[in-house]
């Protein structure tokens, strides 16, 4: 039952048919008693790993036991690992980690030093993936049955390149597409992508979404449900598909693929799938020109479609208004929860909304510790005066020790090579699926500007304003201070960052200075997503002086003390008060103009 259950194992290696009333059974069997199936996984995973040079030297002398386990190893952030990361990157293959050597590594967001982070990928993070598919799928197809047809599935695989030592390296979704596994995976949960994989693993993401949306239509009847892995995507397809649908009629109708779309990979294969249909191209016509601003768009377009699925919790909750309006009655359901480092829970009630979705950890694929996030705050509350105890933190509680309505930060010990490893998410306990606890997503513990796919921290925000105003150096002027503030009014939404300077600087200067703070979030997700205009154009803002005083003085009229006082980095939409503050005084606004 541990690591991945005997039937999960043989489904793997095809020896049976996916069975999903089995995958069930399998799921309400692994969590009716949580406690213990934790246990045998972290005694699996030490087992496994136990000659890894990390763990040897802990001095865990073989122990297995939680106790031990908790008392000898550390608890670490990603910073922590790097070192030992970083060295099987550059091809030592000794156990550093894990017990068997790590062939390939993903690339995580920069949460760190601002920068893309290493993290091991190894078969046992493949086959908790495939377990979380599944485990989902079985629960999603209960309630929401589709037909053996397609999925339009809004997917891109990132450029794979090779570390120093020869390694594979890529985003976690990259990695997990190109692995045979995930094509078997697909055709037994009924979840085919209609595009051919030359789309998906095309140079170049504009002409793969163009193609997605050209194969979407060719198989309009077939397609079951459309997919993106964060829902911002399927957002993003739309809207682009409101740009183009005119040409991808053209092509329809004429059989021949838009020049737009260069690459001689994806042409070949497009062309084997498209060919002259003047009744397609006009019934796609109909049906567009029929639509109200958009309303039901892709219910319009694919008729058979039963769901949009996609993680649609976290950042991705701003979306769902634009995607209810494409969806019309559509049901979205919102998919799993888990990051590159590893998987956590899966949707097991999909019939609730996007707001309420929770997720079911699943105790077999990692041993998991939360850290209670209310002491802190209490903590807080009552020790005003003494900073240095805000550092002490309470001890992380087991997976079947967390309370409902409690919020806490999660804890992963995996198979491959994390162990207690904080993953720097806030989760709240709504529930209990048996033994198990059902999370909802809160945020990231340290994350302040984030639109979709991008995540950027305030240590990512002070780099990039350190980089930027070096500019402002050369005129001898200084940041007096800085925050920022996601602008999710305009469509795509933008980041703003507010200046205030020591002086008067000039405009070429400013202009400079807000390309080089678009250009200095070097965050995958980020430059992607504002190369392909899924994030706006970062806009700077310069506040006049003085303004930043008016926001120290109204915490102090809110009973902060001056000695606390930390000036707000980010400002949340919850924050309208000090928002308005730096509205008010906004003198100049400058637009990049770097991608
Ligand atoms: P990455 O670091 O790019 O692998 O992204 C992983 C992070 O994305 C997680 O640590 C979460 O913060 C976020 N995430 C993943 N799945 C979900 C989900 N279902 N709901 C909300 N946030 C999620």
């Amino acid at each position: 039952m541990v690591g991945c259950s005997q039937s999960f194992v043989r489904m793997l290696e095809k020896m049976e048919e996916f069975d999903p009333e089995k995958v069930i059974e399998e799921f309400e069997a692994i969590t009716q008693d949580a406690g213990k199936v934790q246990r045998e996984t972290l005694k699996k995973i030490l087992e496994e790993n136990g000659s890894a040079e990390y763990l040897q030297s802990l001095g865990l002398n073989g122990r297995t036991d939680p106790e031990s386990f908790k008392t000898c190893v550390p608890l670490v952030t990603h910073k922590e690992l790097e070192p030992y990361i970083h060295r099987i990157a550059d091809g030592d293959h000794s156990p550093i980690l894990t017990g068997k050597p790590i062939t390939t590594i993903s690339l995580s967001s920069g949460t760190t030093q601002g920068k893309p982070k290493f993290v091991p990928f190894n078969d046992e993070l493949m086959e908790s993936t495939m377990q979380i598919y599944w485990t989902s799928f079985a629960f999603r197809n209960r309630e929401f049955p589709i037909g053996n047809g397609k999925a339009l599935q809004f997917i891109y695989s990132s450029k794979q390149f090779q570390t120093k030592g020869g390694l594979a390296a890529g985003t976690a979704t990259t990695n997990v597409y190109r692995n045979s596994q995930f094509k078997e995976t697909m055709k037994a949960i009924q979840s085919q992508s209609c595009c051919p994989d030359e789309v998906i693993f095309g140079p170049d993401f504009h002409q793969s979404l163009y193609c997605h949306l050209l194969c979407g239509l060719i198989f309009r009847d077939e397609v079951q449900f459309v997919f993106s892995t964060f829902a911002h995507s399927i957002i993003h397809a739309f809207r682009t598909f409101e740009q183009v649908w005119e040409e991808l009629c053209t092509d329809i109708r004429e059989g021949i693929l838009s020049s737009r779309v260069s690459a001689p990979s994806i042409r070949t294969a497009m062309s084997k799938l498209l060919k002259p249909n003047p009744e397609l191209a006009d019934l796609v016509y109909k049906k567009v020109t029929g639509l109200s601003n958009w309303y039901r768009l892709i219910p319009e377009l694919f008729p058979n479609a039963k769901y949009i699925y996609g993680i649609m919790t976290g950042s991705m909750e701003p979306y769902l208004r634009k995607l209810r309006h494409y969806a019309g009655e559509l049901p979205l359901l919102s998919a799993d929860y888990g990051a590159s480092e590893g998987w956590i829970g899966a949707n097991v009630n999909p019939k609730l909304p996007p707001e309420l979705t929770t997720f079911a950890v699943l105790p077999n694929i990692g041993f998991f510790e939360f850290i209670p996030m209310k002491h802190n705050i209490e903590d807080q509350d009552h020790n005003q005066m003494d900073p240095s105890f805000f550092h002490i933190e309470p001890e992380p509680v087991d997976l079947t020790e967390v309370k409902i309505g409690e919020e806490y930060e999660i804890i992963v010990t995996n198979f491959a090579g994390l162990y207690r490893y904080r993953l720097g998410d806030v989760v709240k306990v709504m529930g209990f699926h048996n033994t198990t606890p059902e999370l909802k997503f809160v945020c990231r513990r340290n994350l302040l500007l984030t639109i979709n796919i991008d995540k950027n921290t305030e240590k990512d925000l002070q780099l990039a304003v350190e980089e930027a105003s070096k500019l402002l150096g050369e005129e001898k002027l200084e940041v007096v201070d800085y925050s920022s503030h996601v602008d999710s009014s305009t469509d795509p939404g933008h980041y703003v960052i507010f200046w205030e300077i020591s002086g008067e600087a000039g405009e070429e200067i400013l202009k400079e200075c807000c390309n080089c703070l678009d250009r200095s979030f070097v965050d995958a997700g980020y430059v992607s997503s504002r190369k392909v205009n899924a994030i706006g154009a970062l806009e700077l803002r310069v506040v006049r002086g003085g303004t930043f005083q008016k926001i120290l003085d109204h915490y102090l009229g809110l009973g902060s003390a001056v000695s606390q006082f930390k000036t707000p980095r980010c400002v949340g939409p919850t924050n309208n008060l000090v928002l308005q503050i730096l509205c008010d005084n906004v003198v100049e606004s400058y637009f990049s103009t770097a991608f």
